[in-house]
């Protein structure tokens, strides 16, 4: 096995141990492949492992990996998007995991075909360089967006803190977690919102544990293209 295979197999590993540990199926849990950091050589390598979900953080990330790559691949766009830029990735994308201003919501009503599967950004840790809407607005921001029919609410996304305490860390998935239950509850039809976005490379073992159904997993995962594996 190279570098890569080893480091499939181990988070195979610890996904379905966290599953395991709090009696999850591990088919609910989808893994978004971060390519941001890596050649499309690379990117097509994770996909041909298996992993059919990949993402990318800024538009012509996703346009030079488009334009290398035919395969079926479900891009995720996972970064922060300025409304100028909605036309360029739009209609390349199956999700869009950072929407939280209705600027962007607006330019998707205008540029879309489909109607696109949205998770709204929440910044549960208040840390002032993080975008996303605070839990405080979140409703409302989910309210006043009914009537736009291009965009589905699909369910909620965050970046937890980069911090070393995991009980902290713990503490933003499970606010994510009731946030999502609540919106849900709402029974809103343009918000299903059934689904988590969290954890990264560092704590997507808290993530799953704390119910996240889609985790973005970058470095662990693609690894680093220096390595030369
Ligand atoms: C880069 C990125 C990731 C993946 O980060 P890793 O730490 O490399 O796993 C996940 N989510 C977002 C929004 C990102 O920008």
């Amino acid at each position: 096995m190279n570098k890569f295979q080893q480091r499939i197999q181990q988070i195979e590993e610890n996904i379905q141990t966290s599953c395991d540990k709090v009696g999850r199926n591990r088919s609910d849990v989808h893994v978004v492949a971060v390519t941001k950091g890596v050649s499309s050589t690379r990117a097509k390598e994770v996909f041909n492992a298996g992993f059919k979900h990949l993402g990318e953080n800024r538009p012509d990330g996703l346009r030079n990996k488009l334009e290398q790559i035919k395969e079926e691949i479900n891009w995720h766009f996972i970064g922060n998007l300025q409304s100028r830029r909605v036309r360029d990735i739009v209609n390349n994308v199956s999700h869009l995991h950072s929407l939280s201003r209705m600027s962007i919501v607006k330019e998707i009503q205008k540029r879309a075909e489909d109607v696109v599967d949205c998770f709204v950004q929440v910044n549960v840790s208040g840390e002032e360089a993080k975008s996303g809407v605070t839990p405080e607005e979140l409703e409302g921001f989910i309210e006043s967006i009914q009537g736009y029919d291009k965009v589905r609410i699909v369910g909620l996304m965050t970046m937890a803190p980069h911090i070393d305490d995991q009980e902290e860390i713990r503490s933003v998935f499970k606010e994510m977690r009731t946030l999502r239950d609540r919106i849900e509850s709402l029974n809103f039809p343009h918000a299903p919102c059934t689904e988590l976005s969290m954890g990264m490379s560092n704590d997507y073992k808290i993530a799953i544990e704390e119910g996240a159904t889609y985790v973005r997993i970058g470095t662990a995962l693609v690894g680093e293209e220096s390595e030369g594996d």
